[in-house]
Order: structure tokens, then C-alpha cells, then sequence
């Protein structure tokens, strides 16, 4: 039988650092394309970055320098993570047939298996577009032949679930957790196309729903609150909010991390 295919940014194992699993060791696998560009993070509010087509730019002009991701900058503006949908680095992702994943996860994960302590993470990008036809199978590989239990889905929470993702992961009998990263106004991105209540309400039949949000000013975390809210009316059966601290490069994580957990301190989150 023909294997699906997906077209992987990253996968690698390393250490949860956000939100309900942080410190559990876990492999990410890193998907390719989102339905977002988040041009505004680290800006003046109102501005849009340029510095993917400017990193773009330099690769065009260079490409012998930039043979590999790890020779690209970081992206201190915007989207940190611009290599996982920018058209212009599309050929840094590779597609990778499922027997290949489960046998990447196997070289890289040092006991060779998953368990309730070693987690799989899907991420992107946007994990949740049209890569949903091509979990099943990855799953249950994954579930026979390095017994997996644990799976987060980071997804920023805009795609509806397929009615064939919506049956498996009804059955599968793992332990499925969204972790729903809804963007803001600093990302960028307009509430309405951002904010979808009716779209994450459907994630809470099928597993674990919390949701992490990115700020960075007095503003922001107040437009946490209005985010929730908005979440609450709709009925979305959620377990915890966390607040990330702003900040693509360390410095500016720095500089936002104590107002951040202030503000969590105060609300609850
Ligand atoms: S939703 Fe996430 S991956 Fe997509 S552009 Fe925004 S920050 Fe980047």
C-alpha cells in the first residue's frame, strides 16, 4: 500500500518548553505551511515585518552560503518559525513517507520508544491543514512499534478537524492534547480570521484543550482576557490558559517575562 507523505520542516527530540507537558522529553515533528504569516511580532504595533523576504533575499543572492536550515539567521521579527510555511525556503522541507518518520523518531529518541514520559509533538507551521489525512497512519505506527500514548497537537487553532481525523481520533485510545496557540492583534493576524470559538469548541470532543497565548504589552494580556471570554461564551470546554512571554530572541523574552507573570499571577492563568 502507497505510504502518505509529509513535508517536514524539522524533527527532532528535545525538551517540552511551553505550556501543560513543559520539561517532558518529546519529539517534534515539525510540519510545513500555515495559513498565517504573523508579520507583527516584535513590531511597533501596526507594523509588518519584511525580514523573511529580506533573509530570502540573501539566499537568492548566495545560495552556496545557505546550503542548510542551520545556515539561515533567526527571524528577530515576526514569525519565528518563517522557515515552516515561506514559500521561499519550501526546499528546506523534505517530504518524508511515514516508515521514514517512524524510523527518524527511532534513531533520535535514545530508548527507541515512546511513553507516558516521552512525548510526540506535531507542530508547524499550522499541523492541523491538510496533514490530517496522513495522522492515522503515522499514529498507529507510532502506537505499534514504539508504543506511543501521548500526542500534542500546537496548532493556532483556525482548521476544523476532518470527519476522518474526528472518527480515528475518537477510537485511537491515545492521549490527545491541543495545545491552541490563538494569535492576537501584535501577531498581525485580524481577530476574526484569529479568534474561532466554533472551530476549537470541536477539538474539546476529542482530547485536552488549553490554550497559550503570546504577549507582549499591558494591551495584549488585556486582549487575553477578551480572547478567553470570547472562548467561555462559546461553551469551549478548555483546562488551563498560559501566558508566553514575547520575545523571538532571548533579550527580548527578558524584558517581558516579569509583566507576563504578573499578569498570569493576577488572573489566574
Ligand atoms: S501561526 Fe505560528 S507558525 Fe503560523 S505564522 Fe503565526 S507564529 Fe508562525
Amino acid at each position: 500500500m502507497k505510504e502518505h507523505k509529509i513535508k517536514v520542516t524539522e524533527a527532532f527530540y528535545s525538551v517540552q518548553g511551553e505550556g501543560r507537558h513543559v520539561g517532558v522529553p518529546s519529539f517534534f515533528l515539525r510540519t510545513y505551511g500555515c495559513n498565517f504569516t504573523c508579520p507583527s511580532f516584535g513590531m511597533t504595533h501596526g507594523e509588518k515585518t519584511t525580514q523573511p523576504d529580506e533573509i530570502a533575499a540573501l539566499v537568492f543572492q548566495s545560495p552556496d552560503k545557505y546550503k542548510t536550515m542551520a545556515d539561515l539567521p533567526l527571524a528577530t521579527k515576526g514569525c519565528d518559525t518563517y522557515l515552516s510555511w515561506h514559500p521561499a525556503f519550501k526546499e528546506y522541507s523534505k517530504f518524508m513517507v511515514t516508515s521514514e518518520i517512524v524510523e527518524d523518531m527511532k534513531s533520535k529518541i535514545p530508548s527507541g520508544k515512546y511513553s507516558a514520559d516521552v512525548h510526540l509533538v506535531v507542530t508547524g507551521g499550522e499541523p492541523l491543514l491538510g496533514w490530517q489525512r496522513t495522522y492515522p497512519e503515522l499514529l498507529e505506527r507510532l502506537k505499534a512499534e514504539m508504543g506511543l500514548t501521548h500526542v500534542t497537537f500546537e496548532t493556532n487553532g483556525t482548521q476544523r478537524l476532518s470527519d476522518t481525523f474526528k472518527s480515528y481520533l475518537h477510537t485511537c485510545g491515545l492521549n490527545i492534547h491541543f495545545s491552541v496557540s490563538p494569535k492576537l492583534s501584535a501577531s498581525g493576524e485580524s481577530w476574526d480570521d484569529a479568534i474561532q470559538p466554533k472551530i476549537v469548541c470541536e477539538y474539546a470532543y476529542y482530547g485536552i484543550v488549553d490554550f497559550k497565548f503570546v504577549v507582549d504589552s499591558i494591551e495584549g494580556v488585556q486582549e487575553v482576557d477578551r480572547a478567553v471570554n470570547a472562548y467561555k461564551l462559546y461553551g469551549v470546554g478548555y483546562t488551563s490558559v498560559y501566558l508566553m512571554p514575547e520575545g523571538g530572541i532571548n533579550e527580548g523574552y527578558q524584558t517581558n517575562t516579569r509583566k507576563v507573570a504578573d499578569f498570569a499571577m493576577k488572573h489566574g492563568y
